[in-house]
């Protein structure tokens, strides 16, 4: 009897000793089944996304640093002519001291109310004529409050500003540009305002109707906004809702499209 018991437990192991292998084999041809079978599906991911929403190249997600107005240690001169209505001018390239646009005409020529008082450069007169007459059309108001500022004029503007903020220079390169830094030298870049505002010039145009067509339409005339809100750790300035630059209309297209901001857009060129 314990003979027998003896041979049937090792039967047993032997018949168990047989299985195990293939047990471990049907495993793995499991696994590679799984394998195979989901291979479908990682392929019909992209297929089944086909494009409803438009696909964009980049799109600039709003970010915070604690000292977004800081200029950098070093500063370069632009890589572009001031001509170039893609130049770009920030807080890192400063226009020459002895850069000034050769056509500035008087803003007044575009037919903007208070356009006597300033000058902008010739090339975008005509598309800033076609944006004030529609937007008149659609019962909308817009004013200039400031255009061309010489490199002289950039000198006591921002020395103006430390003056009357106790040279609290950290303050006023949160709103002023120092000399050469400003788009404004550029002759294309506008700061708007409205009767809506009493034509000042400041955060209130934000709320205006002005502001609100402005931000719909300024790029189909080649106007685009320079200080978006919530971008003021990649421009280095506060949201501007008045201040625009022309860079031309397949360009203020191109830079819409591609849902970047212009400092980025600029970057790119
Ligand atoms: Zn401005």
């Amino acid at each position: 009897m314990r003979d027998m018991i003896k041979i049937l437990v090792i039967l047993f192991l032997i018949i168990s000793l047989f299985f195990l292998p293939q047990k471990t084999e049907d495993k793995e041809w499991i696994v590679n089944r799984e394998v195979v079978a989901r291979k479908p599906f990682v392929i019909k991911e992209p297929v089944d996304s086909t494009p409803i929403e438009k696909v964009q190249n980049r799109i600039d997600i709003p970010t915070t640093t604690s000292d977004w107005w800081k200029y950098p240690d070093v500063i370069y001169e632009t890589t572009k002519s001031g001509n170039d209505l893609l130049v770009l001018v920030n807080k890192q390239y400063k226009l020459p001291s002895t850069y000034a646009p050769s056509d500035l005409v008087r803003a007044s020529n575009s037919g903007i109310r208070r356009g006597e008082n300033y000058y902008l450069r010739n090339i975008l007169i005509p598309d800033l004529t076609n944006m004030v007459n529609d937007a008149k059309s659609s019962g909308i108001d817009l004013s200039i409050v400031s255009g061309y500022r010489s490199y002289q004029t950039q000198v006591s503007t921002y020395n103006y500003w430390l003056t009357k903020n106790n040279n609290n220079v950290d303050y006023v390169d949160t709103f002023s540009a120092r000399p050469g830094h400003s788009q404004h030298q550029l002759g294309t870049a506008i700061d708007f305002s409205s009767s809506e505002i009493g034509d000042r010039l400041g955060d209130t145009f934000a709320y205006t109707n002005a502001s609100k067509w402005l931000i719909e339409n300024a790029y189909k005339y080649g106007f685009v906004l320079s200080f978006p809100k919530g971008y003021e750790s990649i421009t280095g300035y506060k949201y501007e809702s008045w201040h625009y630059r022309y860079i031309g209309k397949a360009n203020s297209t191109e830079m819409i499209n591609s849902g970047m901001i212009l400092e980025n857009y600029l970057r790119t060129k």
